[in-house]
């Protein structure tokens, strides 16, 4: 009976239980370098910049449109800052069709007001408009830095990055203490924290004068001397506020790994690193660190843009092939998290088909919401494919379902890559507390993920 179980039925084993130890050293050293590009990208823009000076080191160049490409060649094409696209040419012809992993660099955070600055009661602060799906009580009493860029009249770019040094101050949403909390604390968790009520607190000493708004023009007269701007200058700014937490390690075996932004940038730097690596592929290697993903892959950095397209488009005609035989010859990895099955909340999963930790990258045939509505929902034949890959390249992988039915829903960039005819499947990383400021993964997934692209590369 026990032969023909195991010949008849599937078992998802937990991956410590099938990998060696030399693959845990790799892991381990993989997982070095992802703490480092994460500790270092706390927003969008850093990531690219981070991504760049990684490619550059890798023999990658600015691709310059009419460029003569050949097999071995690799370029990238930075989307205004806020999202990249390189690429590893091929062997074969692009109308064989192209090997795309998407993953993206934006997170949830709060983006400061295009007004932010007040004072209130003798202590300034920036008014904020969340990013992307928080839970905004999750978001007070924690330590914040500023990120981002505040573009002048004149044409010039100033980059902010405040907070992010042992030394320098860190910003900080207040919350009520428990004595005072009694009508705040019968509100719901969605009601507890409002979205105008998430502002940073920036300074309280007044600048030595008499007159209003002393603390405000303190904070200003000092942002004046450290960057240059004035009030209005925010208008034409993005700056965010993010939570100062470093990547560290997680539990005393150290298997995960605590941080802001996991999502998506584990899953980001996975396919950074698996094009860094490939090493003379069959067919033409993509990778997308796209951007706005949080907020339905809108805007012209998001994936919904035709920046991707057009990138393609140029591939495409340095070889004489139309876009469209490309695509529909392509197969896309749209990499990105997935939520693990949390023990502690075990009510929203479906235990027989949840992502785990530890149990490798998560492949979700399909996302969504109620009845399916908003997937990609890969093919079974393309699962199919997967099954066969991962097997001969030693890949663990699960599949993973994003939560009871009815229970919620999500989605990715993978159905604006199915609609442009290219064959996609969602896969990732499992991430426990997702979307909140300091989230966790497990290492043997986060090195599995990035096996998993490679894999679909060197296919
Ligand atoms: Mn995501
Ligand atoms: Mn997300």
């Amino acid at each position: 009976m026990d032969e023909l179980r195991s010949k008849l039925f599937y078992e998802q084993k937990n991956g410590y239980d099938l990998i060696d130890t030399a693959e845990r050293i790799d892991a381990e050293k993989y997982c070095k370098a992802y703490m480092q590009f994460l500790n270092d990208s706390r927003t969008e823009r850093e990531a690219v910049d981070n991504a760049i000076r990684l490619a550059e080191k890798h023999g990658f160049v600015s691709y310059v449109p009419g460029m003569e490409l050949k097999a071995g060649d690799k370029v990238y094409v930075n989307n205004r800052g806020k999202a990249l696209m390189l690429a590893v040419i091929g062997k074969k012809p692009l109308n064989e069709g192209a090997v795309i992993a998407g993953a993206h660099v934006d997170s949830p955070r709060l983006d400061l007001k295009q007004n932010p600055l007040y004072e209130n009661e003798e202590l300034a602060y920036f008014k904020t408009h969340y990013y992307g799906g928080i839970k905004k009580y999750q978001w007070v009493t924690i330590p914040l830095e500023l990120h981002g860029v505040v573009a002048l009249k004149n044409g010039e770019t100033v980059k902010v990055v405040l907070g992010r040094e042992p030394d320098e101050p860190k910003f900080v949403i207040t919350d009520l203490l428990p004595h005072l909390a009694q009508d705040q604390m019968k509100k719901t968790m969605a009601e507890g924290i409002t979205g105008e009520g998430l502002n940073v607190l920036i300074g309280s000493a007044p600048y030595a004068d008499e007159g209003k708004d002393r603390v405000k023009l303190a904070v200003m007269s000092m942002l004046n001397d450290m960057y240059g701007i004035v009030e209005e200058d925010f208008l034409s700014a993005e700056l965010v506020a993010v939570p100062a937490f470093d990547v560290c390690e997680i539990g005393l075996d150290r298997s995960l790994i605590g941080g802001y932004g996991h999502d998506d940038r584990v899953c980001a730097f996975a396919e950074l690193q698996a094009i860094l690596d490939v090493k003379h592929p069959e067919r033409t290697c993509v990778c997308l660190l796209c951007d706005k993903e949080e907020i339905g892959s809108e805007g012209v950095s998001g994936m919904q843009s035709e920046a991707f397209d057009t990138f393609m488009e140029d591939l495409c005609e340095s070889q004489g092939v139309a876009l469209r035989r490309c695509f529909e010859k392509s197969f896309c990895l749209s990499a990105d998290v997935t939520a693990a099955f949390d023990p502690l909340y075990p009510e929203v999963c479906e235990k027989r088909n949840a992502s785990r930790v530890n149990y490798g990258m998560g492949v979700c045939k399909f996302t969504g919401a109620r009845g399916k509505s908003g997937t990609n929902d890969a093919s079974a034949e393309l699962v199919a494919y997967l099954r066969r890959l991962y097997a001969e390249k030693g890949v663990i992988w699960h599949m993973a379902e994003l939560g009871k039915v009815d229970q919620g829903g999500g989605g990715t960039i993978a159905k604006f890559m199915a609609k442009r005819n290219i064959d996609t499947i969602d896969a990732g990383v499992p991430v426990l507390s997702m979307h909140a400021p300091f989230e966790v993964v497990a290492k043997l997934d986060c090195y599995m993920t990035y096996k998993g692209v490679l894999a679909a590369f060197e296919d």
